[in-house]
């Protein structure tokens, strides 16, 4: 992955189960961000899992698979969200250029789909390669890890990145044309994300076939590639939770079967209300003032207008004016991730709610 100025190498482990080679390939990786280690517990429970159990596709499982993010501690915190020395997201710095995909259908037209297929993962692997190893001018630190591990991710059919949030509760990122997908993972919440890249490893991976399906779709030729790539938020950060990494494995497992990796029909979604909303209506709500926040939504659960989503302690107004501040929407919202520090500056994100959310049926 890289080398450190001592020389020490930068490695990352990677797992690989072989399927029997009739079933969709597998990519998943834990821990970009640093402080996000509850993947990796997710990982854990997967290899146990699949112990036992019969392979139609091959899965690759990729843990801490940031190792400068996951050891970038502070006092007793773990950093690990932002490369320390150019201050760019991790999770922003993977690759993807589409200036080539309209001309690709247009000399494929007639392409049988196996053949696009092959020939189109060629083309994105070779760009990656091409910025690994044949680029006199270098990398980043986090271009070098990001390219290193989207090479893995090309050579599937299903993209899984584990996240978590600050607190928060699990949610799903999910492109709009998979969201039957979004009802076999056992996770109450999906933003329905549109076909733009913004530097993610899902964008990076589902984007380059969306956007080849859309030209082949203006030719007038529907193609469907079975690709599909997701964000997973696993709950909080900085939090190890094995009990509940077997479930949210058995939930991946759920998916899976569904998407014929494998057959054991043990692993079905659960019951349970899906809600979802669109990108564009999943909301950040920044604190209007500094001070001490005392946090009072529940997560997942619709709350009414009105309603204090947290209030804020401000003991230099105590005796002279109002120390305890209310902070309310005008609109039913759910609550889906909070600021992970109970003291914030005016301006911090403080939580992040869906607005005009839907259920998934
Ligand atoms: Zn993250």
């Amino acid at each position: 992955m890289g080398e450190l100025a001592s020389g020490a190498a930068l490695t990352v482990p990677v797992y690989r189960i072989k399927g029997n080679g009739t079933g969709p390939n597998v990519y998943i990786q834990a821990n970009m961000h640093g402080a996000e280690v509850q993947g990796n517990a997710v990982i854990f429970q997967l290899l146990e899992l699949l112990r036992d159990t019969q392979l139609k596709g091959d899965i690759t499982l990729v843990p801490y698979a940031n190792p400068v993010g996951c050891n970038h501690k502070n006092g007793e915190y773990t950093l690990g969200r932002f490369d320390p020395i150019t201050g760019v997201n991790w999770n922003r710095m993977y690759h993807f250029d589409d200036s080539y995909i309209e001309q690709f259908a247009q000399q494929n037209h007639a392409t049988d789909v196996e053949k696009i297929k092959h020939q189109f993962q060629q083309r994105m692997l070779q760009a990656i390669e091409q910025k690994l190893e044949h680029n006199q001018f270098g990398l980043t630190t986090g271009q070098r890890i990001a390219y290193q591990l989207q090479y893995m991710a090309h050579q599937a059919d299903i993209v899984l990145d584990l996240h978590t949030g600050p607190i928060s509760s699990k949610h799903l990122y999910c492109p709009e044309y998979a969201v039957e997908s979004a009802k076999y993972f056992d996770i109450p919440h999906t933003i329905l994300i549109p076909n733009s890249f913004a530097g993610a490893m899902d964008e990076a991976t589902f984007c380059p076939w969306w956007t080849l399906t859309d030209a082949f779709a203006a030719q007038g030729r529907a193609v469907n590639f079975e690709k599909e790539s997701f964000t997973v938020e696993l709950g909080s950060q900085e939090l190890i939770d094995l009990e509940v990494a077997k479930e949210d494995a058995k939930s991946i497992l759920s998916y899976l079967r569904y998407k014929s990796v494998l057959t054991d029909e043990q692993y079905q979604p659960s019951n349970m209300t899906r809600y979802a909303c669109w990108l564009k209506d999943y909301k950040a709500f920044y604190s209007p003032m500094g001070g001490m926040v005392d946090y009072l939504a529940e997560f997942g659960q619709p709350l009414p207008p009105g309603e204090p989503l947290a209030r804020i302690l401000r003991m230099d107004n105590y005796g002279d004016g109002d120390p305890l501040h209310y902070l309310t929407l005008d609109k039913t919202v759910i609550p889906i991730l909070h600021f992970a520090s109970a003291s914030v500056n005016q301006g911090t994100e403080l939580y992040k709610v869906f607005t005009e959310y839907f259920e998934l049926q």
